[in-house]
């Protein structure tokens, strides 16, 4: 359907050894391809700026439209993603002041000093953007590069699904020709945790994305908003897939007990 290459790295020694399984990259390929990417590499590498700079540069000699990066972007010395990005840019790190003050507002919210390390998540690659982390304390990093706009996400899976999402959003909103279809549903009297392996088979089939939102408690008095998304360059067709899912999800909460409201 359409051409659009995209790339996907996943930044930590943890992963290289085979301490961390390598979820993030997969979260991040399947989403990109259920909004029509085709994916070319997924590559991992370790915490070493030199390897990270190699790494972005390859990528970046494919010019694909999109590269998306997850891990190594936290206050300790071995989070090196950002410096390995300027690296392969040629570009200086700054302090970006919408970063500063996000980075500051959440320390300072939890009564916690701010040190050198923890200011580190705000030092950017010069003309880079963060996108908000609402999972966690350090943004994520857009820039856009020749025609290649790069993602650089967390790598705790909750924050790099937050920071993806936020990303794509606002990605597909600045392509006028791609349409995009959110709804919700919402649940009550149906545990997430039943729910689950449901939507992971609806997700495996139609490749859209759902999110399931608890707001209740998971045992005493789940209460659940659902999220079903996604995009394609036929407005009716995207539209009806929606509708369709959203039928399904509702028919599968209510067999298991659930009342929808
Ligand atoms: P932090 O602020 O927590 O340091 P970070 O952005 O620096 O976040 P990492 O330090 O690279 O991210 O990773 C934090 C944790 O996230 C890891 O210990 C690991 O549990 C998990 N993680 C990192 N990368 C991946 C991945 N590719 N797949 C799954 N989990 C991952
Ligand atoms: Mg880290």
């Amino acid at each position: 359907m359409y051409e659009w290459s995209a790339e996907v790295i996943a930044v930590g020694n943890e992963i290289l050894t085979g301490r961390t399984v390598n979820t993030n990259s997969a979260f991040i390929a399947a989403r990109l391809t259920s909004l029509g990417f085709q994916v070319r590499r997924v590559t991992v590498v370790g915490d070493e700026v030199e390897e990270i700079r190699e790494c972005f540069l390859e990528a970046l000699g494919r010019n694909p439209k999109l590269i998306i990066s997850s891990g190594g972007l936290g206050p300790t010395y071995d989070d090196r993603t950002v410096e390995g990005l300027a690296a392969a840019l040629g570009r200086k790190l700054v302090y970006n002041q919408e970063a500063l003050n996000e980075v500051t507002r959440k320390y300072k919210e939890k009564g916690l000093e701010l040190t050198e390390e923890r200011l580190k998540m705000a030092l950017f690659p010069e003309g880079a953007t963060p996108i908000p982390n609402e999972a966690g304390i350090a943004p994520g990093v857009y820039v856009e590069v020749n025609n290649t706009e790069i993602l650089l996400a967390p790598g705790v899976p909750k924050e790099m699904e937050e920071v993806t999402e936020t990303f794509l959003r606002s990605y597909l909103k600045r392509r006028p020709n791609v349409f995009y279809y959110e709804e919700g549903l919402t649940v009550r009297g149906v545990m997430e945790s039943a729910l689950a392996p449901h939507i992971k088979r609806v997700v495996r089939e139609y490749g859209l994305y759902i999110k399931t939102h608890p707001k209740g408690h998971e045992i005493n008095d789940p209460y659940l908003e659902v999220q079903i998304a996604g995009s394609s360059y036929d407005k009716d067709e995207i539209t009806r897939k929606v509708k369709n899912v959203r039928e399904i999800i509702s028919r599968i909460a209510m067999s298991l007990g659930g009342k929808l409201t």
